[in-house]
C-alpha cells in the first residue's frame, strides 16, 4: 500500500520573496478585442476551470450581435476584475463546463 504524502514537506522557502510569478490574464472579445476582464492569478493550485466572457460592446459585429471571448483554461485561484469602470459583472454560470461570464454596465 502506497501512504499519501500529506505531511508539509511542500511548504514553499520564499513566502517573503514578492510575488513576481503571479499572472494576470486579460480576456478581450474574439470578435471586436474589447477587454472584458482581467483574471488576477491569487495562488497555485490544481484547480482547472475555463471561462468565457461575453462581450458588453453593443456594436461589436456590423450586424449588432454581441461577440464573446474565447475560452480560457485558467489554472490555480483567480480574482476577476473588470477593466472598463463602468463594467460590472452581472451573472457567472457554469454551461457544459465553462463558466460563462456576462458584464453590463453601471448607471
Ligand atoms: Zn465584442
Amino acid at each position: 500500500m502506497i501512504e499519501d504524502q500529506e505531511h508539509l514537506e511542500e511548504e514553499p522557502e520564499e513566502e517573503l520573496a514578492p510575488a513576481l510569478d503571479m499572472g494576470v490574464i486579460l480576456i478581450s472579445c474574439a470578435d471586436c478585442n474589447r477587454p472584458l476582464l482581467n483574471m488576477l492569478k491569487v495562488r497555485d493550485s490544481d484547480d482547472i476551470y475555463k471561462m468565457k466572457v461575453m462581450c458588453v460592446n453593443k456594436k461589436c459585429t456590423p450586424d449588432g450581435e454581441r461577440g464573446e471571448s474565447w475560452v480560457h483554461t485558467l489554472k490555480g485561484q483567480y480574482f476577476h476584475s473588470t477593466i472598463k469602470q463602468r463594467d460590472r459583472v452581472l451573472s457567472m454560470v457554469e454551461e457544459d463546463g465553462v463558466m460563462i461570464v456576462r458584464l453590463g454596465k453601471k448607471r
